[in-house]
């Protein structure tokens, strides 16, 4: 018997979780897709964000669902504008690899307020996505928790 509390166990369990025991698969377009395809893309995929990578399959960028929102507020033809536009891009997308902490991954959610983070692998010309990890994978950490299934 360890003389741990409860609350003690839960965040030593807690402290161990790894990105990549949580995260899910990624949605990915290419940089030179219309915003009407990708926002497309996010209905049929049911997704809040989409992960935009260049003809080498490296992350060049990001699409919130608002990025979408906000590209389609004007009067232009949403089909002839390629996401690459008007994505948030490289270098200032925050990411995370599958060996890191799940809650350096919360913590970064929360510090950027973002919903979602590609879990990425380096190569030699950039990063592979090969994940995603976002606010409803975390709230499923929760629930698990409590019931005591994780
Ligand atoms: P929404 O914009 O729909 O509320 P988010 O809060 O996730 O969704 O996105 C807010 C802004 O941050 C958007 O402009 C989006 O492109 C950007 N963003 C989303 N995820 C990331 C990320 N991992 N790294 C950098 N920027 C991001």
């Amino acid at each position: 018997y360890t003389g741990k509390t409860g609350s003690e166990l839960l965040t030593e369990k807690l402290k161990k979780f790894k990105v990549k025991e949580f995260q899910s698969i990624p949605v990915v377009v290419t940089e030179d897709v219309s915003v009407y395809d990708a926002i497309t893309t996010m209905f049929l995929e049911d997704v809040g964000t989409l992960f935009v990578v260049n003809n080498q399959s490296y992350l060049v960028g990001v699409l919130s669902r608002k990025d979408l929102i906000r590209a389609s507020m004007g009067n232009q033809d949403l089909s002839e504008i390629p996401v690459h536009i008007i994505m948030t891009r490289m270098p200032n997308i925050t990411v995370c690899t599958k060996e890191d902490l799940l809650l350096e991954a919360a913590q970064q959610l929360i510090e950027k307020q973002i919903d979602s983070l590609p879990v990425v692998q380096e190569k030699e010309n950039g990063l592979e996505v090969v994940g995603r990890i976002t606010k409803t994978n975390m709230t499923k950490v929760l629930v698990g928790l409590v019931r005591d299934d994780l």
